[in-house]
């Protein structure tokens, strides 16, 4: 445990497991206290006990950040537990896969709303009490599916992902002057727990297609956003971060072939 952080207000979304519960412990474990915000209640509650058997702070909000209303007292809780927010981690993201040809407008709508109108919602609620502290630190967890890549079955999923940091660089500007920073992390392949059922075959191609040789961990879209919400980076907004091993690196397979 460091003190980096120390008492500092930290909102993450969707960290009732994979990328987020690790964003949430690893800003714990520098100090912050850690509002766990999930859809799963049950997973935002196993992540707040994780987190205090470390030694660190944790509070639990059962929330879906696709439901206004939810996004707003979530905002309530991280005041009434802690009196401020200091850093919004908007992660909560939901990737199922379709085809364009099979996919209905519920399933576009369902994953823009989520993804898309959730960040949105939560910058939203969280922005102005940030400007009333005199500052503040949004973090985004966009990927390299949409903004630079594609993949099928996830067309809708890159539109969000994509429309993220569209919608980040205004942003940006809007809070710039209010000392509130929005910069997103676009991470590429993350080793979560969701990667248990894929088999070691489609583990083994994905490894293969990256220049690093293997998958990122957590860990490294967390120390992305650290650094991100550190006093450090006061004077970067509206950027990403990509965080991918050198996954979008390769211009052709045959780059890494000659390896
Ligand atoms: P994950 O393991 O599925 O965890 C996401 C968490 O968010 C789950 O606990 C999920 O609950 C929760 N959630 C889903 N919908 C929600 C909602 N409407 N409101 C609040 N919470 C909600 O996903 P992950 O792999 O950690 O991904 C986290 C973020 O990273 C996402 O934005 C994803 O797009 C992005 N990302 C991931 C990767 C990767 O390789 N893993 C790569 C690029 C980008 P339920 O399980 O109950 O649905």
């Amino acid at each position: 445990m460091t003190d980096r952080f120390r008492d500092r207000s930290v909102i993450v979304t969707g960290a009732g497991k994979g990328i987020g519960r690790t964003i949430a412990r690893v800003f714990a474990r520098e100090g912050a206290r850690v509002l766990v915000v999930d859809v799963d209640a049950q997973g935002a509650a196993d992540t707040a006990a994780t987190i205090r058997k470390d030694g660190g702070r944790a509070e639990t909000c059962a929330a879906d950040v696709g439901v206004r209303a939810d996004v707003e007292v979530m905002a309530g809780e991280a005041l009434k537990h802690f009196g401020g927010i200091d850093v919004l981690v908007a992660n909560a993201g939901i990737f199922p896969s379709v085809t364009i040809e099979e996919m209905t407008e519920a399933d576009w709508d369902h994953v823009h709303n989520v993804n898309l109108k959730g960040a949105f919602f939560c910058v939203k609620a969280c922005a102005a009490q940030m400007r009333r502290q005199g500052g503040g630190r949004v973090l985004l967890t966009s990927s390299i599916t949409g903004p630079i890549t594609g993949f099928p079955g996830w067309a809708h999923y890159g539109a969000t992902k994509a429309g993220m940091l569209g919608f980040m660089r205004t942003a940006a500007i809007e809070f710039a002057r209010d000392r509130v920073t929005i910069n997103a992390v676009l991470p590429g392949n993350i080793r979560t727990e969701g990667l248990a059922d894929v088999g070691p075959e489609y583990l083994r191609k994905m490894e293969a297609s990256i220049p690093m040789g293997h998958l990122g961990e957590p860990e490294d879209i967390a120390y992305a956003m650290l650094f991100l919400a550190s006093d450090e980076a006061r004077y970067i907004t509206g950027q990403t971060l990509v965080v991918d091993g050198g996954q979008t690196l390769p211009e052709s397979a045959l780059a890494l072939e000659s390896e």
